[in-house]
């Protein structure tokens, strides 16, 4: 039977490695990109009864707003549906301490509609920060399942394998809506390209990217909706980062609390002292 394609990404540092080490074992082996000096890391993971998910182990990026050939890796993978390695279900890593830019990735991938799924990594530093999660509101909210893990504990490991065995029942629906930035631009776009996802579209326009080898003549076409002056796109780039930090600081504002007070990290406990500075002297003296 077919391989289950999994691509981990995410920002650099949040653990990515850590988890294709803990799902792959030994079973990896690594290379470069044609024509780049950009690694390539995939591996097999066994999973229950006989299926095995292939895993790629993607570079770092903050964003699909590529601006490095590392990054311009994930995105040539992710809009090139002919690509072996395109992913069946899209894992990506975040780390507990920094969520919400790391979701500001995930929304974009989950735009592309492709199944995907959040890892939350690094939980054994939640007590350390204080920080405590509503999994159950993120899940609705973000429309994916989250998998909290600690790969430094070996925690949830298993769990995020389930989660990769049923990927099909992972949600390819995007999470945020954010081309009410310029209606009028975003539906002409549509219009133009009834077939294509429109966020696949505007990374086409603003990425300088492999559209996928067989599309030339839409290339071309698309090319031609380049209307707007580089300065324009930019401006219109700037508005969808906005608009997805709405939507994540909505998502977080009930998903996430960070009680300093709880902290076992006393540097957490000192920036709660400098941000709130009248009772911070209070609260000195009691820490
Ligand atoms: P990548 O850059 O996303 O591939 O991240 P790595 O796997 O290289 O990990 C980055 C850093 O985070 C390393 O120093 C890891 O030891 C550390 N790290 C990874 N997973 C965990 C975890 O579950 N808990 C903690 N505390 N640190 C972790
Ligand atoms: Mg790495």
């Amino acid at each position: 039977s077919k391989q289950i394609n999994v691509a981990l990404i995410g920002n650099p540092n949040t653990g990515k490695t850590s988890v294709f080490n803990a799902l792959t074992g030994l079973n990896q082996k690594v290379g470069n990109y044609p024509g780049i000096t950009v690694e390539k890391k995939q591996g097999i993971c066994k999973l229950n009864r006989g299926v095995k998910a292939h895993i790629i182990d993607l570079p770092g990026t903050y964003s699909l707003n590529a601006s490095s050939l590392d990054e311009n890796v994930v995105i040539e993978l992710l809009l090139n549906k002919n690509d072996k390695d395109f992913p069946d279900i899209a894992v990506v890593v975040s780390d507990v301490e920094n969520l919400k830019r790391n979701l500001l990735l995930f929304t974009q991938i989950k735009d592309l509609q492709i199944p995907t799924i959040l890892v939350i990594n690094m939980a054994d530093r939640m007590k350390y920060k204080g920080i405590s999660l509503d999994i159950e509101h993120l899940e609705v909210q973000l429309n994916t399942k989250i998998a909290l893990i600690s790969t430094r504990k070996n925690e949830g490991i298993d769990y995020l394998k389930q989660l990769i065995s049923n990927y099909k029942d992972i949600s390819k629906n995007a999470c945020s809506n954010v081309f009410d930035i310029d209606k009028d631009y975003f539906n002409s776009l549509q219009q133009a390209f009834p077939n294509q996802l429109l966020y696949k579209l505007w990374l086409v326009i603003t990425q300088d990217v492999n559209f996928g080898k067989t599309d030339r003549n839409e290339i071309d076409a698309i090319a031609d909706f380049k209307t707007k002056s580089k300065a324009d796109l930019k401006r219109l780039q700037q508005k969808e980062t906005i608009k997805r930090y709405q939507f994540i600081n909505n998502v977080l504002k009930k998903g996430l609390t960070i009680d300093t007070s709880k902290a076992k990290d006393l540097r957490s406990k000192l920036d709660r002292v400098l941000t709130h500075k009248i009772w911070g002297y209070v609260i000195f003296f009691f820490i």
